[in-house]
């Protein structure tokens, strides 16, 4: 038995630890395009400064990312306690987040009360939730109908999207709640209101794991640790260039040779996957091809201590849409997470784009403006970075926009009938580290149980 997996990915790497861990006979082949692996999550060190090109972390709650970190007997970083505060930006000022968000959901309307971030009449609309008669019919709504027609206005523009844009790097307007929050449409069915329903949950066990997980070494020390214990055939700099459906499997071309193989998993995002199907699969090729992506850029920034006008006490801010700016968000990378750079120095990364603009098109120096700019405005720094780094994720987030969910279904359906061909990544339910180790565990678990 031998399976290909396209994509060194976290998804396509947990697939592989898992395929050897369930069925160590099967033989394992990964072939990776990029010069490395770990695609989107990418940890630079650059002369003392640790630098996050991506993603900086994950959540401890969604239980398939602990998992594999307890299973690979890795150490865990948590966020810096005392510097907790996180923060909005609305009308160019920052205000403190209020304490008590529940997921996103502001439970703790005493805190909500005290905050800056929405007026009286905004936090007396959240209040009235409870009043809300829940809607019982079945059609999908946005995220932005959703906590509007629940919360108001204001919940949803000051606190709930910007929120939620800076996981998504989408519009809240696009974005099914249905694919995204369903546990929050389900809540409202349930019990009437989310606050009702929050309110009558049981407490959450007093976990010990921090909310937000990384390493000592950043985020890249989960996907060194996986390189090492994968036994697989791994290649770099290997594209696949075409899959094709033959009588015992499938054929597959790649930059460094031709494989045969039972057992296909793909991990590459659904754009590239479509491509890679469209000659045996028109219909899947096209269901891939409906779901968009967004693009980003990261620019982090050093700055010496003694260029700050006061220090940075959080873990940075947010930028609502309707603020009209590129940027999403800042991150005070130092303040956030131990050893990210020299005592003298600060690390502060700015996070650009959102749905339909392509900042990764910009040159370099528009993007180190831009984010110099909203340092500016944001912390007042106006000294000469230290340190100037940039990445950009073309199409990389994918929008699970209105039909998401039944159109993923549909993909699901039609990739189970061919058979040996599986499917993962972030564009089925989850787009987060812990969904994508999911997903990687999920198709090994099927081809261990002859499921496809
Ligand atoms: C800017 C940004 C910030 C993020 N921040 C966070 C965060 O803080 N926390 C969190 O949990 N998640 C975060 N995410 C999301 C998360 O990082 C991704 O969803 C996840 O890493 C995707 O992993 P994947 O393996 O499914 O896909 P990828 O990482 O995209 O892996 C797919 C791989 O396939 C390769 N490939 C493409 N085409 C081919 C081909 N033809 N042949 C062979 N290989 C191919 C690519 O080079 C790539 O390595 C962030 C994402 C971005 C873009």
């Amino acid at each position: 038995m031998h399976t290909i997996i396209i994509g060194g990915g976290i998804t396509g790497l947990s697939a592989a630890y898992y395929l050897k861990k369930y069925a160590p006979d099967v033989e394992v082949t990964l072939l990776e395009s990029s010069h490395r692996l770990g695609g989107k999550i990418l940890t630079e060190r650059i002369g003392g400064f640790l630098v996050e090109g991506s993603a900086d972390s994950f959540l401890s709650r969604k239980p398939a990312g602990m998992a594999l970190v307890n299973e690979l007997g890795m150490q865990i970083q948590g966020r810096i306690p005392e510097n907790r505060a996180t923060f909005v930006k609305r009308h160019g000022k920052l205000h403190p987040l209020p304490e008590g968000l529940t997921g996103l959901i502001p439970t703790n309307l005493d805190a909500l009360t005290n905050s800056t971030l929405l007026s009286a009449d905004g936090v007396e609309r959240v209040r009235n939730e409870r009043a809300v008669p829940p809607r019982m019919d079945d059609s999908e709504e946005t995220i932005a109908q959703f906590i509007t027609r629940r919360m108001g206005q204001e919940a949803y523009e000051n606190l709930i999207e910007p929120l939620m844009g800076g996981i998504y790097g989408g519009r809240a307007d696009l974005l099914s709640v249905d694919a995204i929050f369903a546990p929050l449409v389900a809540l409202e069915r349930r019990a009437g209101s989310l606050l009702k329903g929050f309110e009558n949950r049981p407490a959450a066990p007093n976990a010990d794991t921090p909310p937000f997980v990384s390493f000592a070494n950043g985020m890249g020390e989960l996907i060194g640790r996986l390189s090492t214990v994968v036994d697989a055939e791994i290649y770099l700099d290997a594209p696949v260039t075409s899959l094709e459906k033959v009588p015992t499997g499938f054929r597959v071309a790649s930059a460094v040779g031709d494989f045969s193989a039972d057992h296909i998993i793909a991990t590459t995002p659904a754009y590239v996957t479509a491509q890679l199907v469209s000659p045996f699969d028109r219909t899947l090729s096209d269901l891939l091809h409906e779901i968009p992506y967004s693009s980003a850029a990261i620019v982090t920034l050093a700055f010496a201590k003694d260029d700050l006008p006061q220090p940075l006490n959080g873990y940075g801010y947010v930028i609502p849409r309707v603020e009209g700016q590129e940027v999403l968000a800042c991150t005070w990378s130092s303040s956030k997470w131990a050893r990210r750079a020299p005592v003298e120095q600060v690390l502060l990364r700015v996070y650009l784009g959102r749905y339909g603009i392509d900042v990764t098109a910009y040159p370099d120096e528009k993007l180190v403006a831009m984010a110099r700019q909203e340092v500016l405005e944001g912390v007042g720094i106006s000294a000469e970075p230290q340190l100037q780094t940039i990445h950009r994720w073309s199409n990389s987030i994918p929008q699970y926009t209105l039909g998401h969910r039944a159109r993923i279904g549909r993909i699901q359906h039609r990739a189970s009938q061919q058979r040996g061909l599986l499917l993962a990544g972030s564009y089925f339910d989850g787009v987060g580290i812990p969904d994508c180790i999911r997903h990687g565990e999920q198709a090994a678990r099927k081809i261990v149980d002859g499921a496809n």
